[in-house]
């Protein structure tokens, strides 16, 4: 559909046509629609912008992601139509590795995910017919599948729009998870260790942005980066600005 630059929504719009072309050509899953539409709702009663503490957890997850001897990006069809490039790009950065995990697992649509990723750089994605796969106890879902030289040795996981449960599963094992979500109240929000309350494809030019930044500095301050973070404060931060423009707005 042609969308007119001129539509109040342009942008919004734009990005639901990513979407529908996503799952046109088997990226994205229907039901990411729906994930999508929950993103949006938060978005929008956040007023679609980036906050100081979306801010703040970007400085701690990038200190974080550059900290840690073997971090990973798992991704799924939402966050592969929408943000190919800059996810790859994170992964150059970081020198680390892409790992597509699905909740709605299909073997078909892992490898479309990750043929889309390889045609941006083909070395950052871990094939998984090429890593053996070990399955996480407790796990409900198709979530439960994660690669052995990926996920499952990683310190350090950033994964956009996660599941609650396996955010949980993740922390039970010892790991950092880092991650992106609109709703604060999300089980994934209030489980992960930085939970960066924005809209993906606003966060991940600044995160990029950020990490060249702390590129430059020394790992003791790096440490401490993280040791100050409080991921409960940006939360109920988060929940106070929706509040505070409710009320306004009564
Ligand atoms: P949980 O399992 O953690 O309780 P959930 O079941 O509410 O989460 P899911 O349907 O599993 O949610 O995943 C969708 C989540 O991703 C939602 O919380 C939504 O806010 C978030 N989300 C969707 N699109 C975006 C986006 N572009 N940027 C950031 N977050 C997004
Ligand atoms: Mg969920």
């Amino acid at each position: 559909m042609q969308i007119d630059p001129s539509h109040p929504r342009f942008k919004s719009l734009k990005i639901r046509e990513k979407l529908v072309w996503g799952i046109k050509k088997g990226l994205t899953h229907p039901a990411g629609l729906l994930a999508h539409g929950r993103g949006e709702a938060f978005d929008y009663l956040l007023g679609e912008k980036t906050h100081d503490f979306a801010k703040k957890a970007i400085e701690a997850a990038g200190a974080y992601l550059i900290s840690a001897k073997n971090p990973i990006i798992s991704v799924n069809g939402n966050t592969s139509a929408l943000c190919p490039n800059e996810l790859v790009g994170l992964a150059k950065l970081l020198n680390c590795k892409i790992e597509v995990n699905l909740f709605h697992y299909s073997k078909k649509r892992v490898v479309i995910i990750e043929n889309y990723l390889s045609r941006v750089d083909s070395k950052v994605i871990l094939r998984s017919n090429k890593s053996s796969k070990i399955i996480f106890p407790d796990i409900a879902s198709w979530r439960k599948i994660m690669l052995k030289e990926g996920i499952a040795s990683a310190d350090v996981v950033f994964v956009p729009l996660e599941d609650g449960d396996r955010a949980e599963a993740l922390i039970r094992l010892g790991k950092k998870v880092i991650t992106v979500d609109l709703n604060p109240l999300s089980r994934t929000a209030q489980t992960a260790t930085v939970t960066i309350i924005d809209n993906l494809i606003r966060l991940l030019p600044l995160l990029i942005k950020k990490i060249k930044k702390l590129k430059m500095v020394d790992a003791d301050n790096l440490k401490s980066l993280t040791i100050n973070y409080n991921n409960k404060t940006c939360l109920n931060n988060s929940l106070k600005l929706i509040s505070d423009r409710l009320k306004k707005s009564g």
